[in-house]
């Protein structure tokens, strides 16, 4: 219904509708009031995790950690233009396509959505850049009782290469909701280089220890 409406009167309601986490002030900011958005818990940083460099716009933290299980578990979708807001404002990388970390069909199935998706397309339209998904994941299958090894490598080998297409990037940015040990990340990587991908960036929303 809003995509019909003109985007200036979009706007207007937008300013004029209550912030999505206080339900008190304006949104000013992604959905927020301007107090709300400053007082999330801001990393903004570049981590390390598998000898990668990973941008990260938060801790994984309250509210943020509430926000994305919301958004991820419970089809809070309306909470997409925050988490992609929060990345627009890092320092991200010239890139050619944005990657968002693939989900099993079973995953899809159950969820209805890859929430990793959801966001890289709304990163993409403002970067002005295609998203690009020529990775698949394979069933995620209950990690419990094996070694990090065997843990390892039971995530590398979820992830197959997935396109017909001759189409091929260069530069990309992965994309991921939390990271946590990166391994998935790391995994997807691996796949992106075997395509042939040259630079390949990481972005997360949020950053949990590991
Ligand atoms: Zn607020």
């Amino acid at each position: 219904m809003l995509q019909l409406i003109h985007p200036l009167l979009q706007k207007v309601i937008q300013n004029l509708s209550p912030c999505l986490l206080c339900g008190i002030d304006h949104q000013q900011h992604y959905s927020l009031c301007t107090d709300c958005w400053q007082q999330l818990p801001w990393l903004k940083q570049t981590i390390q995790r598998q000898e990668m460099d990973i941008q990260v716009a938060f801790q994984y933290a309250y509210p943020v950690d509430r926000i994305i299980q919301k958004f991820k578990y419970e089809q809070q979708l309306h909470f997409q233009t925050l988490l992609a807001g929060s990345l627009i404002g890092l320092r991200l990388p010239k890139i050619q396509a944005i990657v968002p970390m693939p989900i099993s069909h079973q995953r899809l199935a159950e969820r209805g959505y890859n929430q990793s998706l959801l966001i890289a397309k709304i990163l993409a339209k403002q970067l002005n850049i295609p998203v690009w998904q020529p990775v698949a994941r394979r069933a995620q299958h209950s990690q419990k009782g094996l070694s990090r090894i065997e843990r390892l490598d039971q995530i590398e080998q979820q992830f197959v290469i997935a396109t017909k297409s001759k189409v091929r990037y260069r530069k990309v940015l992965m994309l991921d909701d939390v990271v946590t040990t990166g391994s998935s990340l790391h995994a997807l990587k691996n796949s992106l280089q075997k395509l042939g991908c040259q630079q390949i960036y990481a972005a997360c929303i949020a950053a949990a220890d590991s």
